[in-house]
C-alpha cells in the first residue's frame, strides 16, 4: 500500500499554530484525513493554554460567587428566605458552569480554516465563558427572596439562552457556524 511520501513508519502533522507532532503511519486515506484535519486545529500544547485560562476564568467566579451569596443577605419573609437560601445554595452547588457542549462548538472548531480561525474559535470560546459567567453572578445580585422562588425552575435556561446566544453572535463573527 502506498504512504504518504514517507519511508519511515511515522508521518508528521502539521497543526494551524504551526506545531507538528509525528503520528504512527496507517493506511494513506487515514494519514490523509490526519493531516487536514491538524492544519484547521491547534495542537494539544495550544489548547491546553485556552483550557488552563478558562480554569483560571472559572475559579475566579466561583470565588466571586462564594462571596456574593454569603454577602447578599435575601429579604421578604423569614420562611420565604430560608426557602430561597435553599434554592440559591442547591442552584450554586449543581451549577454548570463550562459552556454546554454543543454540536455547534464542535462544529467550529472543526470548520476552521487554519491558523487565524483556529486561534479565533478558542478565543471566541473563552469569551462566551465570560458571558455566561457574568451571567451567572448577575443572578447572584438578586436579593429578593420571592425572586428567586419564582425562577427557581428556570435558572439554568436562564443561563443557558444567555450562553446559547453569546455563541450565536461569536461563531456569527466568525462566519463559520450557525446555532441549530
Ligand atoms: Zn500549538
Amino acid at each position: 500500500m502506498d504512504r504518504l511520501n514517507n519511508s519511515s513508519d511515522k508521518f508528521e502533522i502539521k497543526f494551524a499554530c504551526g506545531h507538528a507532532e509525528l503520528r504512527v503511519t496507517k493506511r494513506d486515506s487515514f494519514n490523509k484525513i490526519a493531516i487536514q484535519r491538524a492544519a484547521r486545529m491547534l495542537c494539544g500544547a495550544c489548547l491546553a493554554d485556552y483550557d488552563a485560562k478558562r480554569k483560571r476564568l472559572i475559579e475566579d467566579s466561583i470565588r466571586r460567587a462564594n462571596e456574593a451569596s454569603k454577602s447578599v443577605k435575601l429579604t421578604g419573609s423569614r420562611k420565604q428566605i430560608e426557602w430561597a437560601e435553599r434554592i440559591r445554595d442547591r442552584w450554586l452547588f449543581d451549577l454548570q458552569r463550562d459552556i454546554p457542549q454543543t454540536p455547534s462548538v464542535e462544529n467550529a472548531i472543526y470548520i476552521a480554516s487554519g491558523n487565524e480561525q483556529a486561534f479565533a474559535v478558542q478565543q471566541a470560546i473563552t469569551s462566551v465563558l465570560e458571558v455566561r459567567l457574568k451571567a451567572i453572578e448577575e443572578v447572584l445580585d438578586h436579593g429578593q427572596a420571592a425572586w428567586w422562588i419564582d425562577w427557581r425552575y428556570q435558572l439554568n435556561e436562564r443561563i443557558n439562552k444567555i450562553t446559547n446566544n453569546a455563541m450565536g453572535s461569536e461563531l456569527r463573527l466568525l462566519s463559520i457556524g450557525q446555532m441549530p
